[in-house]
Parts: structure tokens; sequence; C-alpha cells
């Protein structure tokens, strides 16, 4: 049988129409191979922080039940939108909320867990050759109340499908197009990483890169779910997570906050000649310590005063 693909747009691919336009040829690209396409979508631009500054705007206790009945249809917007536009061009597509994908959750409203999806109206979908879209970042409770997954849970929404359809990988797309072994906004010479293991992604997920919400990769460890993000705007090769671990290759470094500064890869506690370079880079340096932890995958160094840009940019050198 041909395979589904599980596709994922973020907030900023979908932003406006001209954007829904290049998103609607990427799917469609995909489909015309003959696969079976699952699309999950957020909210378009700034809409979920714009509703929720407006509710906070008409009351002072908001009650997070209705929130959320709020939030979710930032996604509902973006889904239908996209649904109106793939029919217009001729493919056949349904846009499906939260509760109508089958998504169950419990009822932690703003940070609610999935914990069951029942896919048979999607695979009904499918069965009718649809393109099927459905709302990320939300579901449904045992009381029927609309639930949402946390801030980014789009991303979660997408490795969940993906795992619950048997999805050979998931695809993340967005305005970048990968993960890199630092923020390449502030470190011009960052690379784009190839491959991370998924215990590199939540590493670097919990240590503040903020390219995926940490549940999916949990989410896709759990289920060995590739995950593979990509630009949405361009063809370049973008990042794998999955189970393919090269060993004792460093993968990042990555700072969090102003003062904390972790180095992650595999095996790296075996890595002298590095962890003696960074040693004499503080040293060097005379940067006090407040914290010094090396783990198997991290090393994680909690400087006493903030670090700034430049330090980082000459770690950054030193270990790649
Ligand atoms: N729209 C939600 C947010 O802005 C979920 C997501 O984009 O993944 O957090
Ligand atoms: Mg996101």
């Amino acid at each position: 049988m041909d395979t589904i693909m599980v596709l994922k747009f973020g907030g900023s691919s979908v932003a406006d129409n001209e954007k829904l336009q290049l998103v609607a040829k990427r799917i469609t690209k995909i489909y015309d191979k003959g696969n079976r396409v699952v699309v999950v979508l957020s909210a378009q631009g700034k809409t979920t922080d714009k509703l929720i500054k407006e509710a906070n705007e008409l009351s002072s206790n908001v009650t997070s039940r209705e929130l959320d009945a709020l939030l979710s249809c930032g996604e509902q917007m973006s889904t239908s939108k996209l649904s109106i536009l793939l029919n217009y061009m001729g493919y056949p597509s349904i846009s499906l909320t939260g509760w109508q994908a089958g998504i169950f959750t419990n009822d932690t409203n703003q940070n609610a867990n999935i914990v069951k999806i029942d896919t048979t109206r999607i695979l009904n979908e499918l069965e009718k050759g649809k393109i099927v879209i459905v709302t990320g970042f939300q579901g449904i409770d045992k009381n029927f109340n609309i639930t949402t997954l946390g801030r980014g849970g789009s991303d979660t929404t997408a490795v969940a499908l993906a795992a619950a359809l048997h999805a050979e990988n998931c695809y993340i797309f967005s305005d970048v197009d990968g993960v890199y072994t630092a923020d390449p906004n502030k470190i011009v010479d960052a690379k784009k990483i190839e491959n991370l293991s998924y215990e590199e992604m939540m590493q670097l997920s919990s240590e503040g890169a903020k390219v995926l919400h940490n549940r999916c990769v949990e989410i896709g460890e759990k289920f060995k779910i590739p995950i593979i993000t990509k630009s949405t705007f361009n063809e370049e090769k973008g990042t794998v997570i999955s189970d393919n671990i090269e060993d004792n290759k460093v993968k990042s470094i990555i700072k969090k906050e102003v003062s904390r500064v972790s180095i992650i890869g595999n095996g790296i506690i075996r890595n002298f000649d590095l962890i003696e370079q960074i040693i004499n880079f503080i040293r060097k340096k005379e940067l006090e310590l407040l914290n010094f932890e090396i783990s198997e995958t991290k090393i994680s160094i909690v400087f006493k005063n903030i670090i700034d840009d430049e330090n980082i940019k000459e770690l950054h050198q030193i270990i790649f």
C-alpha cells in the first residue's frame, strides 16, 4: 500500500494567503506522487498570541476552559483556509478539528497530553483520496471539552498522528531548515546538523532551543518515528531526528538564558580532548563557574557572570 505522509507546517509558513499558496504547492507535489497525505497546521502567524492578549483584555480572570475554546480557533482558521484553497486547485481535501480527527487528551487545559487517537475518520477520508488537514495543538477531553497541548504543541500533534497512522516519518516544515550547531542568528559559522538522536534533541530543547515542542521528540522516540525538520521555502536538506546515532560526534552548543552553556553529543563524557579544550578556554578567559556537569550526552556549565555571544562564538570555533 502507498505510504501515509504526515506534513506539519508552522505558523510563519501559513501566515497569509501567499504563503498558503506555497504550502499548497508543496503538499500537492507530494500527493501527486501517489502518497496519502495528512497535513497538520499551526495557527497563522501570531494568531495565538493575539487571541491570548484579547482574552486578557476582556477579563483578568480568563477561565482555562474558555481560553482553550478560543485558542483552538486559530488552527481551525488555518486548516479550513488551506482546504478551501486545495479544493479550488482541484485537489479533494478536508479539514478536521482535533475532536473530528479523534485526538483525545487528558483535561489539563493549556498543557494537555494526548492519551489516545482514534484514526477511523482520518483513514476513511484518506480512503476517499482526500488530503486530510488536521488542526495542530488541540484535542478533546473525556467530557468533550476542547483542550490545547501547550505553546508550540502542533509539532506534538503531528508526531502523535504519524505514530497512530504508522507513517514512516514525520516532516516538520517551518521557516528554519533544520537544527544548527549554534543559534544561526548569532553565530555566523553555525552549521546545520544532518542527524540528531532523540536524546540529543531533547537535551537541546530542554536547554532552550526552540526548534521543536519537546513532547513531540519524546513521542517520536517512543514510537520510533523519525522527525525531519525542513524549510517550507526551499529544497535544502533538513535535520533528521531519529534513532540513528553517530557515535561520539559533538552536535551542538547552545546558550540558555545568559549564564548556562551546554555542549551536546552522544558519548561526550569520554571525549577527553574536548573536555580539556573547554577547561582551557574557561581558564584562559578567567570565567567564574557556578557549576560544571558532564553526563553521557551533555556538558553543562553554569557561569557566575553573563556570558556574551563573543565567548560563545569563540567556544564554537574551538569545538568545531
Ligand atoms: N498555535 C499554537 C502556538 O502558537 C501552537 C503551535 O503553533 O504549534 O503556540
Ligand atoms: Mg512551533
